[in-house]
């Protein structure tokens, strides 16, 4: 079967490059393009995977993490933020909202598409 992730991200370069990525090895791409409307687009259409910018226009990657991860039933969706915010603490920021992962920006094709099939994975495992 295969993957959906939603991409959350404001920046239509980023947006562009990162689905053109995923969706060379095949996976299905939903993108949100502010933090309320990805929040949404989790509850409505529950991807198997969020990848979450952190700068967006309204709430932040991190606030809409946060609700997520404090709804019993959307929990397990993997968030990785991707973020370019690379700076000392954002990693720690981004675990102590509830993110699964961290991947800085800009991101290898390598490093995203390994990063993704690990998360989905794990999560594939959680379930069972
Ligand atoms: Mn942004």
């Amino acid at each position: 079967m295969v993957a959906t992730i939603l991409y959350v991200e404001d920046n239509p370069q980023n947006m562009r490059l990162v689905r053109k990525m995923l969706n060379s090895a095949g996976y299905q791409v939903i993108e949100a393009e502010d933090g309320m409307s990805g929040y949404q687009a989790i509850i409505d259409l529950r991807p198997d995977l969020v990848l979450m910018d952190v700068n967006l226009p309204d709430i932040d990657g991190l606030e809409v993490t946060a609700r997520i991860k404090s709804l019993p039933d959307y929990a397990g969706i993997p968030i990785l933020a991707l973020t370019a915010n690379a700076m000392h603490g954002d990693r720690e920021r981004c675990l102590e909202a509830g993110c699964d992962g961290y991947i800085p920006k800009p991101v290898t094709k390598n490093e995203l598409l390994s990063g993704v099939a690990y998360y989905l994975e794990q999560a594939e495992r959680r379930k069972v």
